[in-house]
């Protein structure tokens, strides 16, 4: 049974996404992780991880985030560009 009062796997309840740096919402209203400049590629077909991204992804895609990398020494999970923004958002200039 579906019900609309209960959270999407994966996804928390304010769209937090696993492999994300902080908490979804975070950042300016109009921000998706695929417009900051922490979002880099996951590796697979296209390139290696944490390659950046030659400006924002124009479809959504699935991506890491380099500030997870940088704190923990590891990449996190991948999650889509379209997911909303922490507060730690780095607004892309490419
Ligand atoms: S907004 Fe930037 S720093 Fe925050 S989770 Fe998304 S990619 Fe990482």
């Amino acid at each position: 049974m579906r019900s609309s009062h209960l959270t999407r796997v994966g996804v928390g309840a304010n769209g937090t996404r696993s492999g994300m740096f902080h908490f979804a919402g975070g950042g300016p209203a109009w921000a998706t992780c695929g417009k900051c400049a922490a979002f880099c590629r996951a590796g697979g077909i296209g390139g290696a991880a944490g390659r950046p991204f030659e400006g924002e992804p124009s479809i959504t895609v699935h991506g890491v985030c380099n500030k997870v990398k940088e704190y923990t020494n590891r990449w996190g999970k991948p999650f889509p560009s379209n997911s909303l923004a922490c507060k730690y958002f780095i607004k892309r200039e490419n």
